[in-house]
């Protein structure tokens, strides 16, 4: 049995006390809080809060190397860009920005994330070098490629058996149509079948802009399109929601399905803000998500919960310690994992928050965590007991190297573009 413990820390408890106590991991486990142990193995978290790991629920990791592309242009337009962009990037280039990615979350606290993406066999090899835990879904927008849909059908299922529970388990799967309006029916409906069937959730971009919105015909075309496929179900992940009505919402909360909000990047592509507190006045189980990092610009939960609190604070309020469990409990339960909290038998996937900066000194430290801390706080990062980030130095991973081989590769994707 591998056993280590968390020594001198304040524990941020599921209600949001803050706890000075050490914690016993045991087997990948949060085995006991509070239990004083002679285990060898100690992580020093003195001056540090130690809180469950952040989990990102939406984001697209391999779009790293296009962080800056096709800046400035109408939402519509900028998925076009994108799109042409992303047709360029190879196998190994999906690799490359998904091991980034996980360089970028490890820093900033991000302990799971769900990602939707092409090559996604090339993101669980980063995912499984990384030590990251991971929801990863091969993407399926039907106008791409060519194949016929029975086809790209049978590659998506394929990967799902193939990787649900790889390495360990910390690498789980889910089916990922891009969106209600670029899927047939017949697609969505197969889609939620082989979720139902294979046991693991199902996400999509849901009602993102009000271009995308109108598409069907208002807000009500999408959900009913969703409804008769059968996906509205607790294993429904949608992502961003930032046009949905009051009464869209009511039929969310009513099935059960979770929401991605994902602010920083809705705002950065002027498709307007999520009817946050409305959501949440239904009781939807709302999580937290960076987008990929061409429009949410960083993986950094900690900037998703600032504005998430912002956006709040226009009509109402939203408390520190609620936006702290949408990026940390809410997302785990959006996506079927037993993590997110510290809480016995829960995965040991945490985080040690370093207090003693500058930013961070004052009377509230939960506040301080939503309104004044940075990824760049994030001291250590644990995923299932293993320290992937002690002290500020990255275990798992050679981080020099891969942002050497990003630095160069994307400069050779920008010449492609500059001999145009
Ligand atoms: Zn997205």
């Amino acid at each position: 049995m591998s056993t280590s413990v968390i020594r001198g820390g304040h524990l941020l408890l599921p209600d949001g006390r803050l706890l000075r106590r050490d914690l016993l991991i045991e087997d990948g486990l949060i085995a006991s809080i509070g239990v004083s142990s002679r285990c060898k193995d100690a992580i020093d978290a003195t001056g540090c809060l130690v809180m469950p790991g952040f989990v990102n629920t939406h984001t697209h990791t391999p779009m790293t190397l296009l962080r800056g592309w096709c800046e400035g242009l109408r939402f519509s337009e900028w998925l076009e860009c994108i799109w042409q962009r992303e047709a360029e990037l190879t196998p190994s280039d999906v690799y490359l920005g998904s091991i980034l990615a996980c360089v970028e979350m490890i820093r900033s606290g991000i302990t799971t994330f769900a990602d939707v993406y092409i090559h996604m066999d090339r993101v669980a090899l980063a995912a499984g070098e990384s030590g990251l835990r991971c929801v990863l879904g091969w993407g399926l927008l039907e106008g791409a490629g060519g194949e016929p849909l029975e086809e790209k059908l049978s590659e998506r299922r394929a990967f799902v058996k193939k990787y649900n529970h790889a390495c360990n388990g910390r690498i789980t799967t889910m089916y990922a149509p891009h969106s209600p309006v670029t899927s047939s029916e017949e697609a969505l409906t197969a889609l939620a079948r082989l979720s139902r069937e294979d046991g693991v959730p199902i996400t999509t971009h849901l009602l993102e802009s009000r271009e995308e919105a109108m598409a069907l015909d208002g807000s009500r075309h999408h959900l009913s399109r969703l409804d008769r496929a059968g996906l509205l179900s607790n294993r429904f992940l949608a992502a961003h929601c930032v046009h949905l009505s009051d009464e869209d919402a009511r039929i969310l909360a009513e099935r059960g399905v979770s929401v991605s909000l994902n602010p920083i990047s809705n705002l950065r592509l002027g498709v307007g803000v999520p009817p946050i507190e409305m959501m949440a006045s239904h009781g939807l189980n709302l999580s937290l998500g960076t987008d990929g990092a061409a429009s949410g610009g960083s993986l950094d939960i900690f900037e998703v919960m600032r504005t998430v609190a912002l956006i709040g604070r226009m009509t109402g309020g939203i408390s520190p310690s609620n936006i702290l469990r949408m990026a940390t409990l809410n997302g785990a339960v959006a996506l079927g994992l037993e993590t997110g909290a510290i809480k016995r038998g829960f995965a040991a996937d945490l985080i040690l928050v370093d207090m003693k900066k500058p930013h961070l000194t004052g009377c509230d430290p939960i506040s301080a965590l939503v309104h004044s801390a940075r990824g760049c706080d994030v001291k250590t990062t644990i995923v299932e007991g293993e320290v992937l980030m002690e002290d500020y130095v990255i275990k798992t991973l050679n981080e020099e190297d891969i942002i050497e081989r990003a630095i160069e590769r994307i400069a050779d994707l920008k010449n492609m573009h500059a001999i145009e």
